[in-house]
Order: C-alpha cells, then sequence, then structure tokens
C-alpha cells in the first residue's frame, strides 16, 4: 500500500454550549487530516490546536508543505515516518508544531493500519485491559459559586464522576477586574481568589463527598500565587491541580511542587517522551496528561504511558478539541495498566458527534471505544464539506 494525498481540513464546529471557557457560544476551528492510500483505504487523524484561527492555519498550511514528503511511502511504516517527520525539523525545532504535525499523521497511520488489517487499533496496541474508558468532565463557566454549582450537577446527574474546572478563570472573567487569560506577571487579585474559592465550595457542597473536583490553573501563575491558589482549595479534597506554573520552567514547577499540599498534574504543553523525563526523573507531578493530537499521536502517548507506569504515575490524556482527539486518547487508554481518566468536554459528546458517521456511546461517564476496525467512526464528509475554513 502507498500512500496517495495528505490533506488538511479545517472545519467549523456546531455553535458551543454558552459557557464554554473562553468562547461561550462561538463555533471553534477544528483541523483533521485525511490519508489516502492507493487501496482505497482512507485515515483520519487530528490536530486541533488554539488559538483559533491562527494556529490552525499555521499548522494546516505545514501538513501541505510535509505532502510531498509522505507520498509514495507505505502507511504501515508508522515508527519510521514518524522518525522521518521528527528529524525532517531539526533545525526549526522538533517539538510543538512539529509534533502537533506529526500527531495528525500518525493518527491516519494507525486508522489505516487498523483499517487494513481488520482490528481497531487498540488490539493492534497489545489489547484492552478493560472494557471502557472513564471520563472527566468539564462543566460550562458561569459568573456566581450558585451558578458553578448548578451546572457542576447538571453534569453529575448524566453521570460524570469526576468534573473539572478552573474556578479563578471563571472568577477572573466574571469581575472583568483582571485579564487572567494569559500569563504576564502571574498573580491575582484578593477578590476574584475569593470568589474562585467560595466556587469550589459551592461545587463541592452541591455534588458531595464521592465526585472527584479537578482544579486547572492553566500555567497562569507564579509559583507564590499557585502555592497560595492550591493551599486555598485543598480543604475541599482536590483529585488533582493542575498546571501551577507555565511550561516552560522545570525549576518552578519543582518550586510549586515542594509547597502545595494536593497532588499535581501537568503534561499538556510537553510533547514527546523527551519532555517527561524530567518530570518522572524530578518527580513533579502525580499524573501525567500528555495530549495525544499535541505529543506526538498514538505512537508517542502509548511510549510516554509505558514510561510512567516505570514510575507508577498514572496517564489521563488530555482533550480540547474533537472526536479523533477522544478517539486516538481512548484506543491509548484501554490498552495501558497505568490509566486514570480520559478528558472530554462533556460527559454528552453533542460537539463532536457532528463530525462523526455515528455518534460516541457513553454511559456511566464512560466512553464505549467502537469495536470497528481502526479508530473505529469515521468522519461525516458531507459535514466537513459544507464548514471548511479555506486557506487564509
Ligand atoms: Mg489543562
Amino acid at each position: 500500500m502507498k500512500i496517495t494525498d495528505v490533506r488538511p481540513w479545517i472545519v467549523t464546529g456546531p455553535p458551543t454550549e454558552p459557557g464554554l471557557p473562553g468562547h461561550a457560544g462561538e463555533r471553534l476551528h477544528y483541523v483533521f487530516v485525511q490519508v489516502d492510500t492507493d487501496e482505497g483505504l482512507t485515515g483520519w487523524g487530528e490536530i486541533t490546536t488554539y488559538p483559533g484561527l491562527v494556529a490552525n492555519r499555521a499548522i494546516a498550511a505545514m501538513l501541505r508543505e510535509v505532502r510531498p514528503v509522505l507520498i509514495g511511502h507505505d502507511p504501515a511504516r508508522i515508527e519510521a515516518i514518524w522518525h522521518k517527520l521528527f528529524r525532517l525539523f531539526t533545525y526549526m525545532g522538533t517539538r510543538g508544531a512539529t509534533t502537533a504535525m506529526i500527531s495528525g499523521i500518525d493518527i491516519a497511520l494507525w486508522d489505516l493500519r487498523g483499517q487494513a488489517l481488520g482490528q481497531p487499533i487498540y488490539e493492534l496496541l497489545g489489547g484492552p485491559l478493560r472494557e471502557t474508558v472513564p471520563l472527566y468532565v468539564h462543566f460550562a463557566y458561569s459568573d456566581t459559586p450558585e451558578e458553578m454549582a448548578r451546572h457542576a450537577r447538571g453534569q453529575v446527574d448524566l453521570g460524570a464522576r469526576a468534573i473539572k474546572t478552573d474556578p479563578f478563570l471563571a472568577a477572573g472573567r466574571a469581575s472583568g477586574a483582571l485579564d487572567n487569560t494569559t500569563y504576564v506577571g502571574g498573580g491575582l487579585d484578593p477578590a476574584t481568589e475569593q470568589t474562585g474559592v467560595e466556587m469550589i465550595a459551592a461545587v463541592r457542597e452541591a455534588v458531595g463527598p464521592q465526585v472527584e473536583i479537578l482544579i486547572d490553573a492553566h500555567g497562569l501563575y507564579n509559583v507564590p500565587t499557585a502555592v497560595r491558589l492550591a493551599n486555598r482549595l485543598a480543604p475541599y479534597n482536590i483529585t488533582w491541580f493542575e498546571e501551577p506554573v507555565p511550561p516552560e520552567s522545570y525549576h518552578a514547577l519543582r518550586q510549586a511542587r515542594e509547597q502545595i499540599p494536593v497532588p499535581m498534574c501537568v503534561g499538556e504543553r510537553l510533547h514527546t517522551r523527551f519532555e517527561f523525563v524530567p518530570i518522572f526523573e524530578g518527580r513533579l507531578a502525580d499524573f501525567i496528561m500528555p495530549d495525544v493530537t499535541w505529543t506526538g499521536g498514538i505512537t508517542e502517548l502509548k511510549k510516554i504511558a509505558n514510561m510512567a507506569e516505570a514510575y507508577y504515575i498514572p496517564i489521563t490524556p488530555h482533550d480540547a478539541s474533537g472526536p479523533i482527539n477522544i478517539l486516538a486518547g481512548a484506543h491509548v487508554s484501554l490498552t495501558v495498566p497505568n490509566f486514570y481518566r480520559l478528558e472530554a468536554r462533556r460527559v454528552q459528546f453533542d460537539f463532536y458527534n457532528a463530525f462523526l458517521d455515528e455518534p460516541l456511546v457513553v454511559h456511566d461517564g464512560a466512553l464505549h471505544v467502537p469495536r470497528r476496525p481502526g479508530l473505529g467512526l469515521s468522519l461525516n464528509l458531507d459535514y466537513l464539506r459544507a464548514h471548511e475554513v479555506k486557506p487564509g
């Protein structure tokens, strides 16, 4: 079999649920990768990255440029293609945009391999260790502790057993007093901090003691602020405090780690197994959360998970995008012993199903991975054609 074409699709998604972080009511853009072959099989991957169209158009352009490098290759040579693309960009930088681009292609190649062999991807990765993939989900951001609690309760009533939010981002947006959506100084004003703490107190009260509450700090804080915020939320039984500081400094992460009294999770902004080595060796996290569409695809997620296993650290794949991200992460999640939960936007996959030929199935807060070959689901070409965004 030979690769005959590689094509990026930038696609406008359905309107988001009001209150989704950062883009309430907007229509987000997604990047999918179509890899065609001379035997009529098509594999699908996803990259979808941020910020919005700027990053998605940049990554789509990169895909168009590597198309000639891939045409004519045997798509079954997944490892060889991964290394060829990775080393191709040694001088431009092998992490970040490069690994995101590789991820989209790698996932499509695994989809093709599964289809060619008539097996789901998880069977090619060693077979399943569990029947379903437990999820953790977000709930809509809102302005008050009462509304936050109501939205959290809504996801629990739909079957969620673990929920995640960023109360300080919600509180900061509500007050308008502080633009704490990007890191500059890394501080937080006292009023916003207090509202954020009250939001989590209300959420814990609403969901009861059994539901796991995860806090995402989005890498927005300096060390003393992150330490203070984590300490203030600790009384509410927090499962983890995520990305306390920006990703560039392992030293700052260590300082935070030594003073934060709850478990920590990092990794959505780390790329490849190489960037996780300091996390494992430095004991800098209790959970790691590589993103299958950014860190290097199914190939890389499996390797990172195996490395983490040797340190008894659970993986919990990150998801900030769409249906292929969820499916690719789920296939790996089925096959590794050291798995916690897979991230998803909501218990119900309305955002993703618009793109798919069949809906994703979730029961009791866990995803049922399709048993068909490859990823198990295909993208709906009619939807893609109708909502494609042309290059800028
Ligand atoms: Mg996060």
